[in-house]
């Protein structure tokens, strides 16, 4: 706890931090990350999910939408991390979210939609990858539920995906440029529970450290960021990050 209280000082003026969270900020809440010793690469092959493969092979695409069933079962519900980032938010001190996560439960938690940066799109919702017409997840997961294996989308037959991003496809430009300019802004940047391996995203907390911002790193395991970090608080997100806004004086 004395790095909480240590990147507390250091936040202590802040008016414009940004939190950047990665797929350990909703662990808490039953949704596997990728990397760690039971995420879900330990079961599924990062190679499948590619776009490439997607396309290509049927057998790919059915796999995706039994992944995609699967999450949804969870139930996810926002966990303490998320709460504590509405907590920053009411203390007038958030700038915005940069979230690498597609599960939505920041806005759940009770977030301004205006303050996330959704980095990898969303799962809760699907696109037609050649007429682009988007379509809610909810209602794609009840024909597969109801025996379409993978549902072709309703306007033009074309192939269906979350609108997400995989393996293989850019980020789309405008919410990169509105995560950089959230970068450049910033007083502080806060990563939470992100392995900081996946690029471009890892690069916008390296990019605020060298801007000379405070850097605070809250995640489990070590991270390739953790020598630039002001601060690394090494443990769980559910836990910390509620102790360092709770920790937090008025705002200036
Ligand atoms: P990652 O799996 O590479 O890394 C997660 C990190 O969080 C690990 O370093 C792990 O030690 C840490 N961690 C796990 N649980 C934690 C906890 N409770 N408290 C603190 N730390 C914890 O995830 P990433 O860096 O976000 O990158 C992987 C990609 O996976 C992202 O692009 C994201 O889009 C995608 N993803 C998203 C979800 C989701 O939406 N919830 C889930 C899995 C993967």
């Amino acid at each position: 706890m004395s790095a909480v209280v240590a990147a507390a000082g250091l936040l202590a003026g802040a008016r414009r931090i940004v939190v950047f969270t990665g797929a350990g900020a909703s662990t808490d809440s039953g949704i596997p990350d990728f990397r760690s010793p039971d995420g879900l690469w330990t079961r599924y092959d990062p190679r499948l999910l590619g776009l490439r493969r997607y396309l290509a092979d049927p057998g790919v695409r059915r796999l995706a939408w039994r992944l995609r069933r699967e999450l949804v079962a969870i139930g996810a519900r926002p966990n303490a991390a998320h709460a504590a980032c509405v907590r920053l938010a009411a203390q007038g001190r958030l700038a915005g979210v940069i979230t690498q996560n597609v599960d939505g439960l920041h806005t759940d938690a009770g977030l301004d939609p205006a303050l996330v940066c959704e980095l990898h799109g969303t799962g809760r919702v699907v696109v037609c990858l050649r007429c682009g017409e988007r379509a809610p997840m909810a209602a794609a997961l009840a024909r597969v539920e109801a025996g379409e294996e993978d549902p072709p989308c309703r306007a033009c037959g074309g192939i269906l995906k979350a609108a997400t991003v995989s393996f293989g496809e850019r980020l789309p430009a405008g919410v990169w440029a509105r995560a950089e300019a959230l970068t450049e802004a910033c007083d502080a940047f806060v990563v939470v529970g992100s392995s900081l391996v996946v690029r471009p995203a890892a690069e916008l907390p390296a990019r605020a450290a060298g801007r000379g911002v405070p850097l605070v790193v809250v995640n489990r395991e070590p991270t390739p960021l953790d020598g630039v970090a002001s601060v690394v608080c090494r443990g769980e997100a559910g836990t910390l990050l509620p102790a360092l806004v709770d920790a937090l004086p008025p705002a200036p």
